[in-house]
């Protein structure tokens, strides 16, 4: 029991750091968690960044573990695929699985946020301190430098470890960064498109203006939109675009006209439900898109980054809350092992996990391109075809690159990587040389993509 008299300090509470506080807490340890911003549960503030998000299997692994899977699946609306629009406002749903219990759900960031503080504040040991912002850590002697928002002053908290999840722009990592008292490399990728949020509304009635139950997406092959939807009968949408690129981007999309213009050409049927464009396009700010690398994520056994202060992604696999739930996961199971030894524990921690979060990130990047363009191509849609027919009728024996790495928890993202990454180049390389084709006789075209997809891995 020594060690669950320990005090750790953990530096933001968003999804990462608020799971984290409540597995903790439910470990039995003294948690303290310092967030900068105010308690979302009681101001109207947006929970950062997106309003809602694509919630899936390994994420549901996290709220198994704490067991809140079922107030979670209350707050989840299924999406079974995608749907396609294009610009002639014809639609096409393309189904992410042909395992029909096989789906992903938008969640809204700030009930979910709110859902995991409340559970982690009902353990004694687990205190959450809002407004108070994290400016330097010392990894050194484990402090970390806080200042209060509302009186500005400055104080310092000791502990016997502490946890940064304070996100993409985390204070640890800068101070893991300026100390230089370790090697210490980071490397941050920013993609040349950013990202602004609009919506639909409900209708009067408070109905969903279009078909509820999928992400759909509107293709364009250098830029896309997107849309997610939440209980209330709206949705969220989200443009993604180039700054400067192309005819139409952020930098030029200046005024009501030339939006609406640009609306009116790229995505007409998006814009019959979108009469408040103008207003939530001028309201709302453009963001950045970035993937952060580095390593290594614990100093000794003082400190450790995890979530997206570890390993931020792009957003385009639905999978960067995912991954920091389960980060949370995977390091509560080495815990189980060397509990009592932070050292062990973190480096352990990290040895196993970095080679997913790396695999992750370059996923979400591929599939950016996959989103924006790839979807909309027939060889493609062919692929889906063929891969959708193959988990239906071979469930046990078939998973598309987007199964493994979206529903089956049990493997690793690096693997769930290799392994989709060798099918698509198989079925893609058979399609084109017509070797298959969606008609085939499926139990034959299973052999032949696995023969083709265990040639891949092999030469590779
Ligand atoms: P964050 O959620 O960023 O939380 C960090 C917390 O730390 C915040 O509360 C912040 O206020 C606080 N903080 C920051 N700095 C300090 C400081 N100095 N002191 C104290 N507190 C601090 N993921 C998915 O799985 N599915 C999706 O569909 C999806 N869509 C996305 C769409 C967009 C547009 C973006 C940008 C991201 C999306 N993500 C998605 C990724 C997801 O948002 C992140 O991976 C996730 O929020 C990471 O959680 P976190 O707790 O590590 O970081």
């Amino acid at each position: 029991m020594k060690n669950k008299q320990q005090n750790i300090l953990i530096i933001g509470a968003g999804l990462c750091g608020s799971l984290l506080a409540l597995r903790l807490g439910q470990r039995g340890y003294n948690v303290t968690v310092f967030e900068m911003r105010p308690d979302l549960r009681k101001t109207d503030i947006s929970a950062g960044r997106s309003i809602n998000l694509a919630f899936s299997d390994r994420g549901n692994k996290a709220m198994k573990l704490v067991g809140i899977e079922d107030k979670v699946k209350a707050l989840c609306i299924p999406m079974n695929g995608r749907m396609l629009h294009d610009k002639e406002g014809n639609t096409f749903l393309s189904n992410y699985s042909g395992r029909e219990h096989e789906y992903i759900n938008s969640i809204s960031r700030g009930e979910l946020n709110g859902l995991l503080l409340t559970e982690a504040e009902k353990h004694d040991n687990v205190t959450i301190h809002f407004n108070k912002k994290c400016k330097s850590v010392d990894f050194e002697k484990t402090t970390a430098l806080f200042q209060d928002y509302n009186t500005k002053k400055e104080f310092v908290e000791d502990a016997d470890a502490i946890f940064a999840t304070d996100g993409a722009g985390s204070a640890m990592r800068k101070s893991y960064y300026l100390g230089k008292k370790f090697l210490f490399s980071f490397s941050q990728d920013y993609l040349t498109h950013g990202y602004k949020e609009l919506s639909i509304l409900p209708t009067k009635t408070g109905d969903y203006k279009t078909y509820k139950n999928a992400l759909h997406i509107w293709p364009r092959g250098a830029f896309m939109l997107i849309a997610l939807p939440n209980l209330d009968g709206s949705f969220t949408v989200t443009l993604f675009l180039g700054y400067d690129e192309g005819e139409y981007n952020f930098n030029n999309l200046t005024t009501p006209e030339i939006v609406t213009e640009f609306f009116q050409k790229e995505f007409p049927d998006a814009l019959e439900l979108m009469p408040n464009l103008v207003e939530d396009f001028f309201d709302n700010p453009t963001a950045p898109l970035g993937t952060v690398k580095c390593s290594p994520w614990h100093y000794k056994g003082n400190t450790l980054l995890m979530g997206d202060s570890a390993h931020a992604i792009v957003p385009f696999y639905g999978q960067g809350m995912n991954a920091s739930f389960e980060d949370v996961v995977e390091f509560d199971a080495v815990l189980d092992k060397h509990e009592g030894n932070w050292e062990t524990v973190f480096t352990e921690y990290e040895k196993n996990r970095k080679k997913d979060t790396d695999a992750i990130a370059d996923l979400a990047i591929d599939n950016f391109h996959e989103m924006k363009d790839h979807v909309g191509q027939a060889i493609f849609q062919e692929k889906r075809k063929i891969e959708m027919a193959l988990e239906k009728e071979f469930p046990k024996d078939y998973s598309s690159k987007y199964s493994l790495v979206t529903f089956n928890e049990h493997i690793g993202y690096r693997e769930a990587m290799l392994k989709g990454r060798a099918q698509d180049k198989a079925i893609l390389n058979m399609l084109s040389d017509g070797v298959i084709s969606p008609t085939g006789n499926m139990k034959d075209i299973l052999n032949k993509v696995k023969q083709e997809t265990e040639a891949i891995l092999e030469d590779d």
